[in-house]
């Protein structure tokens, strides 16, 4: 392979990945694909390949474990797209979910104006060449549509603009069905629908994405406490799924940023080429949700405590991500090229994803197609494997190619049968990071497999 070093964008000791490559793997070996390819695609609207839903459906998994079976205080759900339309009235989102955007007069480029430098708007001037900015516009982000056949009965809604607000609705529901007291929390992974005026680079912005949402509701003297406990949660959790620890931070929302109910909200960045980045908000939603829908619908939504009979609206620590980005982030961290060095004299390209996460867990290769005891042997290897984890069997090219193909894609590990295999019933066990290979016995693949990949 060249070496393509050239290309990525160094900043201190390890390079930046260029979203291209990250766009290019994922294409290639089946992580991610432009939706609607054969009509041109729509912006900002992906689909996920063979690889790319099991990588998904691995972070999802982590997510709800760490969240939802690990803690007896959080339950989950799974609200639905289409809610009342009302829902959104209530939440704001109808009047104020909206970007404010400009364009430039002489180069008819496009911006967002929150994200155009502090310069740029004292000048009112376009960032790429210096043309004057027209006014900013107003443009909801919420995507309309209607249930119903006939004209005059058809009701306009919304595709949902976060997943969140199911969490609220069905917060007196939860309280009443499954026994849970404040403190506790609800959890949802789910849709959500954004008319994006400026999607781009990749999954980071899209029109159709997925959010995780903890709501956790307390008393209100206990905010403060609830609020830092999530946010140091969140910040190790992601931290625990990454290799570049020193690219994650906190960011505080400023006070112009801040929501008028908010005492503080923070920001957990994550740095890549792009820039520092929003990959979660922990945001003080105080007694706003549960205050709001209650006005709207005429439902009662305080909670009594059950010793004390106090009564009162319960306040709300927020904890809001995206799979998506964390989808991109991970692929971002975990890419490395690594140049030709010493025995390796092609050098590769690795995802050093965490093994828990990983699309593929094991490759299990015959050392030579055309032996037919090694291809026997191979399967049935694989074929126990594949009942306990994500396995895959490869005969196709010479075993570094193979070995090539799987560092590429992030597989931890590959098991190589080879004609010592078939004396002694020992395997090869090739680590992905290190290279390093060790012979164990067939029947120990398993156990040492899962103890590292779950
Ligand atoms: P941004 O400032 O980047 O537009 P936001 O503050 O509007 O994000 P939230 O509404 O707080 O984002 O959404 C919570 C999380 O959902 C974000 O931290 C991000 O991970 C994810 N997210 C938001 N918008 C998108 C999008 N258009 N595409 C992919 N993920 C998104």
């Amino acid at each position: 392979m060249a070496q393509t070093q050239e290309q990525t964008v160094s900043t201190g000791d390890t390079p930046f990945v260029p979203i291209e490559k990250i766009v290019s793997l994922c294409k290639r070996r089946g992580f991610v694909y432009p939706n609607s390819e054969i009509y041109g695609g729509v912006s900002g609207i992906y689909d996920f390949g063979p690889l790319g839903v099991e990588l998904r459906n691995n972070i999802r998994r982590f997510w709800w474990w760490s969240m939802v079976q690990t803690n007896d205080n959080i339950v989950g759900i799974e609200g639905s797209i289409i809610t009342h339309p009302r829902v959104w009235e209530a939440s704001g989102h109808v009047e104020n979910f909206v970007d404010r955007l400009v364009d430039c007069k002489n180069c008819k480029r496009r911006f967002r104006y929150d994200h155009l430098p502090e310069e740029n708007v004292r000048q009112n001037k376009c960032p790429v060449c210096g043309g004057e900015l027209t006014e900013p516009r107003k443009f909801n982000l919420m995507m309309e549509t209607y249930i119903g056949m006939l004209e005059g009965e058809r009701m306009k809604t919304y595709l949902r603009g976060e997943a969140s607000q199911n969490i609220y609705l069905d917060y007196d529901n939860v309280l009443k069905s499954s026994r849970m007291a404040i403190p506790f929390g609800i959890c949802q992974i789910g849709k959500a629908f954004r008319n994006e005026v400026t999607p781009g680079n990749f999954l980071f912005r899209q029109r159709e994405f997925e959010q995780w949402d903890l709501q956790f509701f307390v008393h209100p003297s206990q905010m403060q406490q609830w609020f830092d406990y999530w946010k140091e949660r969140r910040f190790e959790w992601y931290k625990s799924i990454i290799n570049h620890k020193d690219r994650l931070r906190f960011r505080a929302h400023g006070p112009d940023e801040l929501a008028h109910y908010a005492k503080q909200a923070f920001d957990i960045e994550y740095q890549t080429v792009l820039g520092w980045q929003e990959w979660e908000g922990i945001h003080w939603r105080q007694d706003w949700d549960l205050s709001r829908h209650s006005d709207y619908s005429g439902q009662d939504l305080s909670y009594t405590d059950p010793e004390t009979k106090e009564r009162y609206i319960p306040w709300i620590v927020e904890t809001s991500g995206g799979v998506d980005r964390t989808f991109l982030n991970l692929l971002l961290d975990a890419y490395e090229e690594e140049p030709p060095s010493g025995k390796d004299k092609e050098g590769r390209t690795v995802l050093r994803l965490n093994p828990m996460l990983a699309p593929v867990k094991v490759a299990v290769l015959p050392l030579q197609k055309n032996k037919e005891e090694l291809v026997t042997t191979a399967k049935e290897l694989h074929h126990k494997l594949r009942r306990l984890m994500d396995s895959q069997y490869d005969d196709v090219a010479n075993i570094g190619r193979r070995y090539r193909r799987q560092d590429e894609i992030g597989t931890p590990f590959c098991v190589t049968i080879d004609f010592t295999t078939l004396e002694d019933q020992t395997v090869t066990v090739r680590d992905r990071d290190s290279m390093s290979q060790i012979r164990l016995h067939m029947n120990e693949v398993p156990a040492y497999l899962l103890e590292r990949v779950r």
